[in-house]
């Protein structure tokens, strides 16, 4: 059987040596072009951290170019995703419009601002982890390969206090999110040992981020902590992720799949995505939920030079109610909202300008 993607298994640095198969750390562009996604699943795949670099969330690194796809007027959205990525969300949050655009016109190409934030953070990501190619032959496959680096990632934490790129999923509001967090550290405060989440955001300029970027960036880290909190407490509904997906949980995996399981998680004996279920929820049930303060890190591009910090609560209702009016547009309960006025400079940088009708009108909705 063909391979339909190739995926990368992640191998903490500190066993790597030890490692049977051949490791290859990947040049970004290599991670770029493949990396590992539930994109057969119909999330408009989150990228690894490495891959994503600058997210739309930092428009103002966006030059005014797209990839056009040609037939000029912009059909009715209504998307029918599987699942939702986190960046999906902050996208949402900075223009529900722009994503409207991205969706019918075609998403605008990276800048270089955006592909020097991604090789960033693959320098970061390879300070503490390395990637082994696999081939994946199924949709199982790709799923078990996401579940895997859970699970090597969340006993990297355990075992040395950090770990990066952890994937993440569950349930929001009703809706199948993923994500992958930049960074997670074991951090004691208030006499508890707490993962601290993190992300690393890069500038181009070395200015601090205006009010909507530092919002999305929080948005960010709050769905993650979301995320975090459901899985070590409830973790994963199986029953209803095997459904929701269309997966078969006793599908065998692909020889390199369960080759490599079995290197990584010895005494296992990993055949199919079934078997992966105790060892995913036996982790998650070791960690407490995330600190309720998060991590943002600004840096420069030109020399890495911190910017600056922002550490911030988790508000959660504040999260709720966003999270809830921009589902209501991705449902297609109604139309997607424009920039409200306070923010129309993002307009200026804004790849469909030329086309949206808030420039057209010299007005816009507001939200
Ligand atoms: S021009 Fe402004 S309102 Fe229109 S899609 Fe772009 S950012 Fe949104």
């Amino acid at each position: 059987m063909a391979a339909i993607e190739a995926a990368y298994l992640q191998i903490p640095l500190s066993v790597a040596d030890g490692y049977s198969f051949e490791l290859q750390t990947k040049k970004r562009e290599a991670i770029t072009s493949s990396s590992p996604t539930v994109g057969s699943e119909g999330c408009s795949q989150e990228p690894s951290q490495s891959s994503r670099g600058v997210t739309i969330g930092d428009i103002e690194d966006v030059a005014v170019s797209r990839q056009a796809n040609g037939d000029g007027e912009a059909k009715p959205h209504r998307p029918h995703h599987r699942s939702l990525c986190v960046t999906d969300l902050t996208a949402l949050e900075w223009c529900e419009k722009q994503v409207e655009f991205s969706i019918t016109r075609g998403k605008p190409q990276k800048t270089e601002a955006m592909k020097a934030g991604s090789a960033r953070h693959v320098e970061l990501e390879i300070e503490v982890v390395t990637r082994v190619e696999v081939q994946v032959l199924s949709r199982e496959d790709s799923w078990a390969i996401r579940l895997l680096n859970f699970i090597t990632g969340a006993r990297q934490l355990q075992s040395e206090g950090l770990t990066r790129e952890l994937p993440v999923l569950g349930v929001i509001q009703g809706c199948w999110v993923v994500g992958i967090i930049d960074e997670l550290q074991l951090c004691g405060r208030d006499g508890v040992e707490r993962p601290l989440l993190i992300d690393t955001k890069t500038r181009n300029r070395p200015t601090p981020p205006s009010e909507p970027q530092k919002r999305n960036g929080r948005m960010q880290l709050m769905v993650y902590k979301l995320l975090w909190d459901n899985l070590v407490t409830t973790g994963i509904p199986f029953d209803l992720f095997f459904h929701h997906f269309k997966l078969q949980p006793l599908h065998s995996l692909s020889g390199d799949v369960r080759g490599h399981a079995g290197d990584l998680y010895i005494g296992s004996n990993v055949q199919t995505l079934q078997d992966i279920v105790p060892l995913f929820s036996q982790e998650c049930l070791l960690f407490p939920k995330a600190h309720e303060s998060l991590l943002l890190r600004y840096e420069w591009q030109a020399d890495r030079k911190l910017l600056g910090q922002d550490e911030f609560p988790f508000e959660g209702e504040w999260l709720e109610l966003r999270l809830q009016w921009h589902l209501e547009y991705w449902h297609g309960q109604r139309e997607a909202a424009y920039v409200p006025e306070e923010e129309l400079w993002k307009c200026r940088y804004c790849a469909f300008a030329n086309i949206c009708p808030a420039m057209e009108a010299g007005t816009k909705c507001s939200q």
